[in-house]
């Protein structure tokens, strides 16, 4: 059986997006195959399905999520990432509203590509589906409409990085990014959102300090990701500067992480 949501309808300027943003519609199709409560699975080696162009432009993106529900996204392109995420710009960016199911957002640097847009709306509020009392995440950064150079960022400049919160234990609620002591980071629940948003197979890199990757790790161990699942994932146990896992460290980001996008299908002039 299918059942259709519209879920998200709306996406609105904020006060950082000068250009008139896109609207971004997110529609997520569900085939409930098991029930929410199924264990996790993965497969992150899995090579990543490029969205299905359907009609009037729109396209629809399936996955296998780590509930082991296949999801389609659907949402319409429009945004063209150009260049390398360091180096490049962004025309047409979709942008985030200042909240939303299972997000508040507190940056002016709101816009990305419709896809990026769209996945993340669909693993927050997938998150806040599953654990209906938790506090919204906070989400910072991703590029400014235009794309280009966004300080104190090196990169953030074509519309495919984005800045989450972690979620806290007891599920206290964050105004912004800030310093948390280990035993108050709800490791499970920020991996599970990690895990979501790299189940729609679209996500290069997740960047985080290494310092918190070896609790990320046991949270991923403790839902059932075997040996060779966690070797993909992590960098840990493997050194600071492996470059393996798509899960890395980078300097800072530990109060936050840093979610790196693929090239949207089509967008010829970008660099991954
Ligand atoms: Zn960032």
């Amino acid at each position: 059986m299918r059942r259709a949501l519209l879920l998200l309808a709306t996406t609105l300027l904020t006060a950082g997006c000068a250009a008139p943003a896109a609207e971004v519609r997110v529609e997520e199709l569900r085939r409930p195959e098991e029930p929410p409560s199924a264990p996790l699975k993965v497969e992150p080696t899995a090579p990543a399905d490029m969205p299905e162009a359907v009609d009037e432009g729109d396209r629809i993106l399936s996955f296998l999520t780590p509930r082991g529900i296949t999801a389609a996204v659907r949402f319409r392109q429009t945004a063209r990432s150009i260049g390398a995420p360091n180096r490049g710009a962004l025309e047409g960016g979709a942008c985030l509203a200042p909240k939303g199911p299972g997000f508040v957002h507190v940056s002016r640097s709101s816009c990305g590509t419709d896809e990026m847009v769209a996945i993340v709306q669909w693993a927050l509020r997938e998150m806040q589906r599953e654990y209906p009392k938790t506090a919204p995440v906070v989400v910072g950064a991703l590029s400014k409409p235009g794309g280009g150079r966004l300080r104190p960022h090196k990169s953030h400049r074509s519309g495919r990085d984005i800045d989450l919160g972690l979620y806290a234990t007891g599920n206290q609620h964050l105004p912004h990014f800030q310093p948390l002591p280990i035993e108050r980071i709800d490791f499970k629940k920020t991996f599970l959102l990690m895990a979501y948003l790299i189940s729609s197979g679209r996500v290069t890199n997740i960047f985080v300090n290494h310092r918190l990757q070896p609790y990320l790790y046991e949270a991923a161990r403790s839902m059932g990701y075997d040996r060779q699942q966690l070797d993909y994932l992590f960098e840990w146990p493997r050194g600071a500067k492996s470059r393996q896992g798509l899960i890395r460290h980078e300097r800072g980001h530990m109060k936050h992480f840093h979610v790196r996008f693929a090239c949207p299908d089509g967008n010829s002039g970008c660099v991954e």
